[in-house]
Parts: C-alpha cells; structure tokens; sequence
C-alpha cells in the first residue's frame, strides 16, 4: 500500500461506509426479521414469547462466532426459532428461514439516490477508500454490482469496525487521524470509533437502524469534529467544512492535548 505524502494539513482520506450509506440494507434485514417472526408467530404469541428481543439476544451472542452478515442472521434465527417454540418448529418452516437467507443474498444491490455524484464529487479533493464490515462473499458481490468499485482506490472489507481496525487502515495508509474523515449510518461502527482515534466524521442516519448499531458513546467535546447531513447530496459541503476546520487546526491538533482523545 503506498503511504499518502503529507504535504499540508487537512483532510486526505475520506473513507466511506458501504451499508445503508452507498446502498440499501437494513430494509432486508426489516422485511427478514419480520418473515421471521410470520413464522414463529404461528407457534406461539410473539410479545409473550418476547421473541424480538429473544433473537436479537441470540444475534449479539452469535457475533463473536459468525461475524456481521445474512447468513449469521439466518443461523441465529433458527437457533431462536428452535429456542423460542421449544423445538416444535418443523423442519419445512426452518427450511423457510434459510429461504430468507438466500433471497436476501440474491436480492440485487439497491444503490441510494445521489451517491455516484457525491463520492465523485467527495473524490476530486481526496483519496477515498471504502470501509465495510460483513460477511466478505455477500460485499464483495454487493461492491461489484453496485457499479461504484471504479470509484474507490482502496476497498477494505473488516469484520468489525473499531478503533483498531481504523487505526490499522490508517497505519497502512501512513496518515494520522487527524486527516481522516469516515462518512456513514452507523454512530457505532462508523462515526464514534473514528472520532475517538481523533478523526473526523460525517454521520448520514438512514432511516432504518439495527438496535445493536445505534448504541455508541459520544463525548460532547467529540461531537466538535462530526456533522450530520440528511444525504449524500449535502455531504461534499460537509467535507469541505471539516476539511477547513482541520486544516486550520493542524495535523496533529486534537491529538495536542485539547481534550478531545
Ligand atoms: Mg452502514
């Protein structure tokens, strides 16, 4: 990987999300989680059974051993619909949920309204690269249909989206934090990782987030180097903005002992 030189201060590198940020995602899941519960439903009365918060629990359980991705979503659901029906599920309704799985891997990508013009746009002052977390066969499919990998230098594919990891993808690019920018839908994995590292970030919500993403501790004094926009259409103003502020902070600044890390 070539290390980026480091001739001025400001952002260089402007790393984007991939999942409800460039394309849609979360809608599957949605529409899966209630097929789901379509099923389950059939055996017993879903709020007694408490089987939402029954396979979420199973879900987070499971992350350590599957990873992010449909095809953990779909082992977890059968371990809840076993779980939760007390082993009366039959096996052709278990058969349904691996269906979900598999139209859910098939569906095609869903690229979001104004994304190529944003990260074209984003791309013309700076290295991009895109960073995103699952299963590796399912995004490395969605990245190559979405017709947007010609954009993108550099396309990382992690398991899990922490501090480490950023830190890690930074070392290989030879470039501090502080001229770093991570563009996503997710204030766990996207936007408070980086922000901690000393980072900048540019938060986009989706409409639709999965519990276990939406919980992140942000410090006030953090929140001074993200913004928020409601789409891509207002990210380049976004960049820009951040990229003046870091610029006239310096490469090193919110390392500089001004609270912020
Ligand atoms: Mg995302």
């Amino acid at each position: 990987m070539h290390a980026i030189p480091q001739l001025e201060a400001g952002i260089r590198l402007v790393g984007f999300d991939a999942d409800d940020a460039l394309w849609r995602s979360e809608d599957y899941f949605a529409a899966a989680q209630a097929e789901f519960e379509r099923i389950v439903g059939a055996y017993v009365e879903l709020d007694d059974a408490r089987a939402r918060q029954r396979l979420l629990a199973i879900e987070r359980g499971n992350l350590a051993l599957f990873g992010y991705g449909v095809k953990g979503m779909a082992l977890s659901m059968i371990e809840a619909a076993v779980e939760i029906t007390a082993q009366r599920i039959a096996a052709a309704d278990l058969h349904r949920i691996v269906a979900i799985a598999k139209d859910m891997l098939r569906h095609p990508v869903e690229v979001l309204p104004g994304v190529r013009a944003a990260v074209e746009a984003v791309a013309a002052d700076h290295d991009i690269v895109l960073i995103t977390k699952g299963d590796l066969f399912h995004q490395e499919a969605k990245v190559r249909q979405s017709g947007l990998a010609d954009l993108f230098g550099r396309i990382e594919i992690v398991s899990e989206k922490d501090a480490a990891t950023y830190q890690r993808v930074l070392d290989e690019f030879g470039l501090p934090p502080a001229r770093f920018c991570m563009v996503g839908n997710s204030l766990r994995s996207d936007i408070a990782p980086v922000l901690r590292l000393g980072a900048w970030a540019v938060h986009v919500p989706y409409h639709l987030t999965w519990e276990h993403e939406r919980e992140a501790d942000i410090a006030p004094a953090m929140r001074a180097r993200m913004r928020e926009v409601e789409d891509l259409h207002a990210l380049p103003g976004a960049i820009r903005e951040l990229d003046a502020r870091a610029a006239a902070a310096g490469p090193d600044a919110p390392r500089a002992g001004n609270g912020y890390v």
